[in-house]
């Protein structure tokens, strides 16, 4: 099945690539573009089937049990459009495309100084024989980077400046998960993008990973009342797990400046201290909000607010060491 359903998606693509783009791309005078055009539409086409699930799903499963009803719309609607930039891959190709040369010359070096990457099925040679099993392995290993990259966010003043806009949401849905701060997702795409080159993901299975990622990082942020139970909470991120992360002062306060930082394994909490089981479905969003902070509510405020944010970070720690803790 999922054999038939690539070819048909191949096909769907070299149609509406050779009907209605390449004579574009071609009269734009753009003939040397035509594989990174090729390879673009199909990400943007994997984007509307996955935004399409993700509707046909989760929709009816926060009708269901909705943990808050609201009246006003307004604020979803910013969300909507970080979720179509970001699965369109619009967002993703352009820090692709800022991250290439760097990655290359990297490549480069690494090969010009002999450093052989260490490569997980050396280590584990029963992985080569086993693709799910290295699937499994790469996806917790590229979570545990996450994780930390997540408990960064929230530690460093300059950092959690950007990725408070992920918090500010008080009306959260299923499409808060890509509402970010584009530096923030410069950041931590590059960083991923690095553990990935040392960790040596196939780059096929990279882009599985990706998608599998989001996909339960979209439900974990919709407004529904879902645990995965005793053991399921302790496997999976739910949408339970992660609204602790979004409650306000319980998400980004205390020692560790919140809790349940993981994106798709409570394992790392758990093995961090970081977990948090006891909290149920509290109102999201940032302390300062209550005293009328504001974070903005459109997609370019939204933006400049974060700027200005990591500007004041800077100028308290004195110049220079805005990212002390
Ligand atoms: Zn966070
Ligand atoms: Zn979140």
């Amino acid at each position: 099945m999922i054999e038939s359903f690539s070819q048909q998606f191949t096909a769907l693509q070299g149609w509406l690539f050779e009907t209605a783009i390449q004579p574009l791309v071609y009269h734009l005078g753009l003939m040397a573009y035509v594989e990174p055009v090729y390879e673009g539409l199909g990400t943007a086409m994997v984007g509307i089937i996955e935004i399409a699930v993700l509707v046909a799903l989760l929709k009816p499963l926060e009708r269901w049990r909705p943990v808050e009803q609201w009246a006003e719309k307004r604020a979803v609607r910013a969300d909507v459009l970080y979720t179509w930039l970001h699965r369109l891959g619009v967002l993703p190709m352009a820090i692709f495309l800022l991250l290439v040369i760097p990655f290359n010359e990297l490549e480069i070096w690494l090969r010009m100084h002999d450093i052989v990457r260490p490569n997980i099925e050396d280590v584990m040679p029963w992985l080569e024989r086993n693709s799910v099993g290295a699937f499994v392995i790469y996806l917790l290993l590229l979570d545990l980077v996450e994780y930390w990259l997540h408990r960064w966010q929230h530690k460093f003043n300059g950092w959690w400046a950007l990725h408070s806009l992920h918090h500010s949401q008080r009306q959260m849905t299923f499409w808060a998960d890509d509402r970010n701060h584009l530096l923030d997702d410069v950041i931590t795409s590059a960083a991923v993008a690095l553990a990935a080159l040392i960790i040596g993901v196939p780059s096929g299975q990279f882009f599985l990973l990706i998608i599998a990622g989001r996909m339960i990082e979209s439900l974990s942020h919709a407004n529904v009342r879902l645990s995965f139970g005793r053991l399921g909470e302790r496997l999976l991120v739910s949408p339970k797990f992660h609204r602790a992360h979004h409650a306000i002062g319980v998400g980004h306060e205390g020692v560790n400046r919140g809790c349940n930082f993981a994106v798709l394994f409570p394992l790392w909490d758990i093995v961090f201290r970081t977990a948090n089981f006891q909290s149920a479905y509290e109102p999201t969003g940032i302390r300062d909000q209550l005293q009328g902070r504001d974070y903005g509510i459109g997609f370019w405020r939204q933006q400049w607010l974060g700027l200005v944010r990591l500007r004041d970070a800077f100028r308290r720690a004195g110049g220079g060491a805005g990212f002390a803790p």
